[in-house]
């Protein structure tokens, strides 16, 4: 399979090691002149994710920069900043995508505008249709698909993103448990995530590191924070308080 192209400035700032790998996928002379894109094979994607797998998360970021230029924004929930903090350390431009679903709670919104003028965030509010079915009329899954899947589908499409970064953490839940450092979903979107192999202590570490906005919600037993009817507080440092007590764990993003 054929992930979307990916801009050919993705070797300068590669460490030789990757750089080596790329070469072997014999990109054309052309190819690797100008600012023309280039295919990239989902088993060089894989090789890129293997070999950032130690690197530290701001080298994953530079290397995703590097790679998508333009075409990469961040998608965040605002359960806490670090995601955000990281990216744009790196790119203070970068889109900044939060998929605002209507059902958001009040702390997420005030945690929202908090890091927007905090970090003078490039912001991009994702609504949707004032007639999107909601999960009473329609459940859940359609309800997350409207809010929040075709959100982020739309807007992608809309600006051209060929990628997004992504706050997954293995450690997150078991479904997460093998998430990749760079890898794709059903859609074929290139997501990037360079917390995957961060443990709850080094997200911790890096918020009194850097002293980030973080969720009042977290301090009230929230260990992730959805929306406001589908969350719940339980402090088990992982997702458990989302759609508790039904078979549901994930809205839809990260499917693959
Ligand atoms: S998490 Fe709940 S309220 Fe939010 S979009 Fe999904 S179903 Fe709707």
């Amino acid at each position: 399979m054929l992930i979307p192209t990916i801009p050919i400035g993705i070797r300068a700032f590669m460490p030789s090691s990757l750089v080596q790998s790329h070469a072997a996928e014999q990109f054309s002379a052309e190819q690797t002149t100008t600012e023309q894109p280039v295919t990239f094979e989902q088993p060089a994607l894989q090789r890129v994710s293997r070999q950032l797998e130690k690197a530290p998360a701001k080298e994953i970021v530079r290397w995703a920069l590097d790679a998508y230029a333009s075409q990469i924004c961040v998608g965040t929930s605002f359960t806490d900043t670090v995601l955000v903090h990281l990216v744009t350390s790196v790119d203070p431009d970068v889109e900044v995508l939060f998929l605002d679903t209507g059902f958001h709670f009040s702390e997420t919104l005030q945690t929202m505008k908090a890091a927007q003028a905090r970090y003078r965030l490039n912001l991009n509010v994702v609504r949707p249709p004032s007639d999107a079915p909601d999960l009473w009329s329609a459940g859940s899954e359609a309800c997350c698909a409207a809010r929040k899947v075709d959100g982020l589908r739309h807007a992608m499409a809309d600006n051209g993103y060929q990628a997004w970064f992504s706050g997954l953490r293995r450690a997150d839940s078991e479904q997460r448990s093998k998430t990749p450092i760079v890898g794709t979903d059903s859609r074929g979107v290139v997501k990037v995530n360079p917390l995957a192999n961060w443990s709850d202590q080094d997200v911790a570490d890096y918020v009194a590191a850097n002293d980030l906005v973080v969720n009042p919600l977290l301090a009230q037993g929230y260990s992730s924070v959805g929306c406001w009817p589908c969350t719940e507080a339980h402090d088990d440092g992982g997702r458990g308080g989302r759609w508790a007590g039904t078979a549901k764990t994930e809205c839809g993003l990260h499917l693959d």
